[in-house]
């Protein structure tokens, strides 16, 4: 029997579920799902470690209520270097506030956050950061948007300088519209040129935070397609922050589960999927149920776990 567009809308609604909707599952929904491996990633032979947060706690100031609050408690995390790793959990659990650790952002209260084994003192050209929100100067063109960090970077001449931009307009496929002003773009456009201007510094690590939450599905489906192809390419150490676990089982390498109150991590999964890995295939779809079971398993037997509004103590 064919499956139309209503079975396939059906199918994509499902997976559009954010870990928090994952919590609520019912056992009987996940029946008759087959298996895929999933590895616990804690070893990866030889390769470099480039990033560590050893024993890491961070308390905010705060007042009132507030004051005080544990955002992070005992985390420990190792990324290796050229690796994808994606920082999943419900908001609030602390995924922002390890990548401003790593970013040089902010200090931590407690433990140690190291770049090629010596404690990060500040933001560095060597870890490039990408938000949410693109933060382009709205009074500069597209070009001059990817080249001002070059400037800030000392890059030489100009005309150097303008070359590299335009590679790697080129490479988020914005060739073509270098002049103009981020107005005439659209909001994937925006994204795609602060895309190319974390790119266009050449720094090791990119740092990036819920990028492409503010985008329709087609336009994050498209820039999800990019992102995997400019990281194989680059073969770059990517941090990505995000809620959606089907976000992180398709960009990732190894995926960092994160649980709140007080921000810490439950377990780290090695996706194995070769790449590219496209939207609908069934290894994503597969992964996608078992990650949703582990989480099921893991929380409901002995954690108060708080979805927005909502209190469970299972
Ligand atoms: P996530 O990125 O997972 O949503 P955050 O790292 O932004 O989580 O925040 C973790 C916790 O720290 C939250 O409880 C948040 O309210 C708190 N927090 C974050 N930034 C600050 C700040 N500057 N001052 C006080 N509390 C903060």
């Amino acid at each position: 029997m064919s499956q139309g567009p209503t079975h396939e809308a059906a199918k994509s609604a499902a997976l559009e579920r954010n870990l928090a909707e994952a919590l609520t599952l019912e056992a009987h929904e996940l029946a008759g799902v087959p298996e895929v491996k999933v590895e616990h990633a804690s070893r990866r032979g030889d390769a470099e470690v480039l990033i560590e947060l050893a024993s890491v706690s961070q308390r905010y100031a705060g007042e009132g209520a507030a004051a005080g609050r544990v955002a992070l408690e005992n985390v420990n995390l190792r990324v290796f270097k050229g690796e994808f790793v994606c920082l999943v959990g419900p908001s609030g659990c602390g995924k922002s506030t390890i990548l401003n650790l790593i970013a040089g952002f902010m200090q931590p209260s407690d433990g140690r956050v190291l770049y090629k084994g010596a404690p990060i003192k500040g933001p560095g050209p060597d870890r490039a950061v990408m938000f949410q929100d693109h933060a382009l100067f709205p009074w500069l063109t597209v070009q001059r948007n990817v080249e001002f960090g070059l400037k800030m970077a000392n890059a030489q001449e100009r005309q150097i300088r303008k070359k590299h931009a335009r590679n790697y307009l080129a490479m988020v496929n914005m060739a073509g519209h270098e002049r103009e002003y981020p107005h005439q773009l659209s909001g994937g456009m925006r994204q795609r040129v602060a895309l190319a201007r974390s790119l266009a510094l050449e720094s090791d690590v990119l740092l990036m935070d819920e990028p492409f939450s503010a985008l329709d599905p087609t336009t994050r489906d498209m820039l999800h397609e990019q992102l995997q192809r400019i990281w194989m390419e680059t073969k770059k150490t990517i941090v990505f922050v995000t809620h959606s676990l089907k976000e992180a089982i398709r960009l990732a390498d190894r995926i960092v589960l994160m649980g709140s109150n007080p921000g810490r991590i439950r377990r780290e999964i090695a996706v194995d999927i070769p790449r590219p890995r496209e939207l609908n295939s069934l290894a994503l779809d597969e992964i996608n149920i078992v990650l949703r079971r582990e989480l099921q398993n893991e929380h409901r037997p002995t954690l108060p776990v708080e979805l927005p509004g909502v209190e469970y103590n299972i």
